[in-house]
């Protein structure tokens, strides 16, 4: 292997780390984020868009796989060290009536005249 374009290091080698719940997937990222470690979301179409959960597909590099795992795995031992998880926010509603709406995915607080979260673009589908 020789010189190659700088952008096959963004897509040329990325793989498929897994499926994953949106929040968890962007939890993902920001933690490996602080390692210096990029990791890409992708919406799946696959997944539905209203009243279920939303699912992204997570891609590395795959040169990063191994501290990748590294990471998850310390991470894993620590969900049963009391990792810090808010069952609240998991069941946030988007409800028009109250004015102001967390989103389930981040956290952020925005108005409801706004179907979108400002954060993390999350799309409430009111119809
Ligand atoms: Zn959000």
């Amino acid at each position: 292997m020789n010189d190659q374009p700088t952008f096959t290091e963004e897509t040329g080698d990325s793989v498929l780390l897994g499926t994953a719940e949106y929040a968890e997937g962007k939890r993902i990222q920001a933690l490996l984020d602080e390692r210096g470690i990029q990791v890409t979301l992708a919406s799946n179409p696959e997944s539905c868009k209203k009243g279920c959960k939303i699912t992204v597909e997570v891609f590395a590099r795959e040169k990063d796989l191994p501290a990748i795992r590294e990471v998850l795995e310390a991470e894993k031992s620590r969900v049963f060290d009391g990792l810090e998880f808010d069952p609240e926010l998991a069941n946030e509603v988007y409800d028009p009536e109250r004015g102001t709406a967390r989103c389930p995915a981040c956290g952020t607080q925005f108005s409801t005249i706004s179907k979108e979260c400002p954060d993390c673009g999350l799309v409430f589908g009111i119809d």
